[in-house]
């Protein structure tokens, strides 16, 4: 297990090395897949050199010929709103490394931070339109938050713990075919190779030299079959948890903070509302950096949802108000 999260982390680390380089060196690791077609007495396809030989062309570049930096000689061409092929003259596209490790808690982050916002100022909403003091909206809030923390934490626990038990126990069967149903595993295998493209003897060198080895064969099981080959990026149940209560815990705070302050319960819930408004639009807008969506765009979005939330909790908390004609306590 150690030995594979090494060879992961190696792997890895040579993939940003590679990312380092200058596009030239992509070119010549293009070479690579024609060469193997060669040695494996595939004949070289007219419209594959095509192709080839369009990808090593450096397109002109007119940023250069202007201002002369080398630098502006490859564009960043910032992929707009889930469109994912570059626009024309993106040609030479600048290469974006992508987030590796970071990207699984991103899911956390924009869950738990969400997730600490919306109830907390929800719960502090019907709270103070049902007629609650600013003592009672405090209460609530941090009773909320820290209940929320909890039951986020240890959701998210057991969540990534039976997840990882569910991928142990899979990989342990799997290691049972390869001992006793190989060929079987093998024509899965052969399965996956051609519908990505390969075929004839290239694709029976690859299976057989795949075949070879468990180790291969299990990587290439897992990034087809459990979709996920590289055993450094599986998510930690116990950072998960402390993430997801501490992204929360953050997320109560501009909810939180406001009712100390202000001199009525009324204040308070203005200054939260605002302060909860801003938060939800810049959590949108951060989360458009991993999307590669538009920022004000997705801002909006989440921002939205954090108002017809509210409008539903104001709701309830009048509904309330009017039927028992409640005053909560000091
Ligand atoms: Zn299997």
């Amino acid at each position: 297990m150690s030995e594979l999260r090494q060879r992961a982390r190696a792997t890895a680390a040579g993939e940003q090395e590679q990312q380092r380089q200058q596009p030239q060196a992509a070119d010549s690791a293009q070479t690579v897949p024609a060469a193997q077609l060669l040695s494996a007495g595939v004949s070289a396809d007219p419209a594959a050199d095509a192709l080839d030989a369009s990808l090593r062309t450096p397109a002109a570049s007119s940023n250069a010929a202007v201002d002369g930096d080398s630098d502006s000689e490859y564009i960043v061409c910032r992929v707009k709103r889930y469109k994912w092929a570059p626009p024309a003259g993106c040609e030479n596209h600048v290469y974006e490394p992508h987030q590796g490790e970071g990207s699984q808690y991103l899911r956390d982050f924009i869950l738990g931070v969400n997730d600490g916002i919306i109830s907390t100022f929800l719960a502090v909403v019907s709270i103070v339109a049902g007629g609650g003091s600013n003592r009672t909206a405090q209460l609530g809030a941090i009773s909320v938050a820290v209940a929320g923390a909890i039951s986020m934490g240890l959701g998210e626990y057991l969540a990534t713990k039976s997840q990882h038990h569910v991928n142990l126990g899979e990989y342990a069967l799997e290691r049972e075919h390869f001992k006793y149903h190989r060929d079987r595993e093998l024509d899965q295998l052969r399965g996956f190779l051609l519908g990505v493209g390969l075929e004839g003897n290239l694709l029976e060198a690859c299976v057989s030299q795949i075949g070879r080895s468990d180790a291969a064969l299990m990587k290439m099981m897992q990034a087809f079959e459990f979709g996920g080959a590289n055993e450094s990026i599986e998510r930690n149940p116990l950072t998960a948890m402390f993430t997801s209560g501490k992204l929360f815990l953050i997320g109560c705070v501009p909810t939180v903070l406001p009712f100390f302050w202000a001199p009525t319960a009324w204040d308070g819930l203005w200054c939260a509302g605002l302060c909860v408004g801003l938060m939800l639009f810049a959590v949108g807008a951060y989360k458009s950096r991993s999307t590669k969506g538009v920022w004000w765009y997705e801002g909006l979005e989440n921002l939205l949802f954090g108002v017809v939330g509210a409008a539903v909790s104001f709701a309830v908390g009048r509904v309330f108000e009017l039927l028992f004609g409640v005053d909560l306590p000091c």
